[in-house]
């Protein structure tokens, strides 16, 4: 490699000397960081392939010293690229944690339920507290097996109100999201209390098809919503056989243990149906591995 001094002494004077291209030179090639890189590759560099990479010298020179809007971000970065030097920009760490995040929340769908959910990160989860052991234990084979079997059971949080049961599946939506796939959180008492106003567009097909379809649908507080016939049968039946047919993992929360959600799906507003709730109690126990949540309630 031939000297800084070498590679000014055989610019064309003229031109060098018109745009005072001597000295920028040498401060472009004198910069600590394009320093540390033509030393670190000084085998390979020749002064050619300085002189046909200037102007990307150049911007890299340029771009570690100004504040873009555009390359916020961003850092540049020099590399070999053949027997020239190029420039890219790489993002920064916060950069790839912004993706990451927008990825993620991209992939979660949330129904009913607060946006804040989207921030829940399961990293954040205290997993030493007694109550919660089992359940992310549990929550954590799901997600570590997840990537190479799409279709394993999912979990059933039972536990008294305020344990931290909806905060956990948001944890689990979140992490299943960041992996790119198609995630639905919802909360089970709006969305049946919602269900008419799907009547005037025509949308409800649509949305059943959504939930039904979802990678991994996650179906917080069962149990608290107020069923009729239809609603239980024609909308809760159809997306949970859906589901099962599929071999889609399917999450659910609830106050009620297992052993006395059916006795709530037996009971709609005008008639009492023991077979429906059976039927449909079988299709929660197939999805889904009851775990218990305990602890002390967190809302207060
Ligand atoms: P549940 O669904 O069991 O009724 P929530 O998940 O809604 O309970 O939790 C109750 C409150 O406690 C919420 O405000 C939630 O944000 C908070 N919370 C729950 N678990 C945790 C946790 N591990 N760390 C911090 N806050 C939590
Ligand atoms: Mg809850």
């Amino acid at each position: 490699m031939q000297s800084i001094g070498d590679i000014i002494n055989n610019l064309n004077p003229e031109i060098a000397k018109k745009h005072n291209l001597a000295q920028i030179y040498q401060q472009v090639l004198a910069d600590r960081n394009v320093q540390q890189f033509l030393n670190q590759h000084k085998d390979q560099i020749t002064s050619e392939m300085i002189k046909k990479s200037w102007s990307n010298l150049y911007e890299y020179y340029l771009a570690q010293h100004k504040q873009d809007p555009v390359t916020a971000g961003y850092r540049p970065e020099l590399f070999l690229n053949h027997h020239a030097i190029d420039l890219r920009y790489v993002p920064d760490e916060s950069k790839i944690e912004q993706n990451l995040r927008a990825n993620t929340k991209k992939h979660l769908h949330l129904i009913s339920l607060p946006e804040t959910l989207h921030d829940v990160r399961l990293s954040q989860v205290d997993g030493t507290a007694a109550g919660r052991v089992e359940a992310l234990a549990a929550i954590q084979q799901f997600l570590a097996g997840y990537p190479q079997n799409p279709h394993q059971q999912g979990l059933y949080l039972s536990g008294s109100f305020g344990v931290g049961k909806t905060y956990l599946l948001a944890g689990v939506a979140n992490s299943v999201a960041a992996m790119g796939k198609q995630v639905v959180f919802l909360h089970v008492p709006t969305f049946i209390a919602g269900l008419s106003s799907h009547f005037e567009d025509n949308s409800l097909q649509k949305e059943i098809d959504r939930v039904s379809q979802a990678d991994v649908l996650l179906l917080d507080d069962i149990g608290a919503e107020t069923l009729s016939q239809w609603s239980r049968d024609d909308v809760l039946g159809v997306i949970l056989q859906a589901r099962m047919d599929n071999v889609l993992p399917t999450f659910f929360s609830s106050n009620f243990a297992m052993a006395d959600l059916e006795d709530h799906f037996k009971e709609t507003k005008n008639a009492l149906d023991p077979i429906k709730a059976k039927r449909l109690m079988e299709r929660v126990r197939t999805l889904a591995k009851e775990v218990v949540v305990s602890g002390p309630n967190r809302r207060h």
